[in-house]
């Protein structure tokens, strides 16, 4: 019945077939667009408000390449996203999770470390390296797991232990006392920095 009625219409084959062509020629094009759009609406792309500086930069490099971290750590301080459709709804998330915790690891990405604002205005030269430590050491356990998440404690206690090498126990002490809730799990993790702090004079 197809090929009868079609035969009766070749004027409508030739439409299809070029038709056909059409569609095969436009869409690519058509795919490319649709996938810059897909791009421009889903960015995930943040900006900082303040630059790092050129030490801090040069901390996070050193750290990164002696913990053999392959991806590039970035700190961002005042984070916002590149203009996209989402973005404010992202901006929102994005501002609720620093005001919750000043100081973190993206989610998102956790190749990013995120920095509140008036945070970053107060740490002074070792706070702020203890807080970039502190961070890339959450960065290296979650690569090192696989993402893997478990008892928040053990990964603040395994953080401290990994960046030792590149901070000073007693700053991080200080860090906790100054910016630390006073809480048990705190205090467990002073204790045991001030058993490694032992263990550095002793090794002394
Ligand atoms: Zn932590």
């Amino acid at each position: 019945m197809w090929f009868k009625n079609a035969r009766g219409h070749p004027k409508l084959i030739y439409f299809l077939i070029i038709s056909a062509c059409l569609n095969l020629v436009l869409l690519p094009p058509a795919l490319w667009n649709m996938r810059n759009l897909k791009e421009s609406l889903m960015s995930d792309k943040i900006i900082a408000s303040i630059d790092t500086s050129a030490e801090d930069e040069e901390f996070i490099r050193k750290i990164s390449e002696d913990l053999g971290l392959k991806s590039k750590i970035t700190m961002f301080i005042d984070p916002y996203y590149e203009h996209s459709f989402f973005s404010p709804y992202l901006d929102y998330d994005i501002k609720k999770l620093l005001s919750e915790h000043p100081i973190a690891v993206d989610p998102k990405d956790p190749s990013r470390i995120l920095m509140e604002k008036s945070i970053y205005g107060e740490l002074n030269d070792s706070e702020r390296k203890v807080a970039i430590a502190h961070s890339i050491g959450h960065i290296y356990i979650f690569i090192r797991d696989n993402g893997m998440v478990g008892p928040r404690q053990d990964f603040e206690l395994q953080a401290n232990r990994i960046i030792l090498k590149y901070v000073n126990p007693n700053d991080i002490i200080n860090f906790y006392h100054k910016y630390g809730s006073h809480t048990p799990g705190v205090q467990t993790l002073i204790d045991d920095l001030e058993r490694q702090t032992l263990v550095r004079e002793q090794g002394q």
